[in-house]
């Protein structure tokens, strides 16, 4: 069976290449604003595999372009694998309105056109649940997710998938909801590092192969 990641930024070509040698096949490329949507796109163009996921994230709020919002549509209009990423609230960091507001459009957007998002949020969880209320048919990934019982069974309302990358919050997601991520280049791991991953998280490689599959259908 093949392994993916479910998460993680531009790294150079042969660092994907080298995971696929070890049969890691699909790859969730994750932009954090306007300036590298264009790079995440041309890899998925050059690369088998690597599924483009375009957004703002928060930390880079700031870097937005006047037109960010029509040009995100454009693209994943243009792109239809395209998904909306990485986006999110981080209460560690400033202008949580800001932030808001940003991460809203963006959940309209994917509502809109029909595509998953994957989200990163830390310290901002009733803000977050506030404002996925709001938009219940979007399919989410929670990614490097390290919350709580509580907070997965809240989750639960929604369609949600959570990619994680060590093992203390396994035993509270549902074994059809986990997914595996090395957040690279800012994780420890590289996408090749994926297979060994997997086994020191004792997952069964078929049974996240399925979850994939389930969180790329009907996106
Ligand atoms: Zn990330």
């Amino acid at each position: 069976m093949p392994y993916f990641d479910a998460h993680l930024h531009l790294v150079p070509d042969d660092v994907i290449l080298r995971a696929v040698a070890k049969n890691v096949r699909t790859f969730f490329v994750n932009a954090t604003g306007p300036k590298d949507w264009g790079g995440v796109l041309a890899q998925s163009n050059r690369l088998l595999g690597v599924y483009p996921c375009l957004g703002v994230h928060p930390w880079f709020i700031d870097d937005i372009t006047p037109l960010w919002e029509n040009d995100l549509k454009k693209l994943l209009k243009e792109n239809p694998i395209a998904m909306v990423g990485e986006i999110g609230l981080d209460g560690t960091r400033p202008d949580m309105e800001k932030q808001m507001d940003i991460f809203f459009r963006q959940l309209k957007i994917a509502d809109e056109m029909g595509r998953a998002v994957h989200i990163h949020c830390v310290k901002a969880w009733p803000q977050m649940l506030e404002i996925l209320g709001q938009f219940k048919g979007v399919k989410i990934l929670m990614h490097r997710f390290s919350g709580d019982e509580v907070l997965v069974q809240k989750l639960r309302f929604f369609n949600a998938y959570f990619s994680v990358l060590n093992a203390h919050v396994l035993s509270v997601i549902p074994d059809n909801r986990v997914l595996v991520e090395t957040d690279a280049p800012d994780g420890l791991k590289t996408p090749e590092n994926i297979p060994d991953l997997v086994d020191q998280l004792r997952l069964q490689p078929d049974y996240l192969w399925q979850n994939l599959e389930l969180f790329l259908d009907g996106r």
